[in-house]
């Protein structure tokens, strides 16, 4: 299996992984997030097609996504 690594959680820095998924119209939701039981985070994401795999990989993509800390693009007040 050829998953994607997950960055570490952004509130709490624990381990992330793949949580559950579902049927969703034709496609999937899947849902992956923080591995500590304390910590709520989470993000789901769905796919309207394909299999549960490409969901997976839509919501690790997500979940991997971070804000730049360096603004740019945006001059004025
Ligand atoms: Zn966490």
């Amino acid at each position: 299996m050829n998953t994607v690594e997950l960055k570490n959680c952004p509130f709490c820095g624990s381990n992330a992984e793949r949580k559950t998924n579902k049927r969703y119209r034709k496609g999937y939701l899947a849902t992956v997030g923080c591995k500590s039981q304390l910590c709520p985070a989470k993000i789901s994401q769905a796919t309207l097609h394909g299999d549960v795999e490409e969901a997976y990989k839509f919501a690790e993509s997500v979940w991997n996504k971070r804000t730049d800390p360096v603004m740019e693009g945006k001059d004025g007040e």
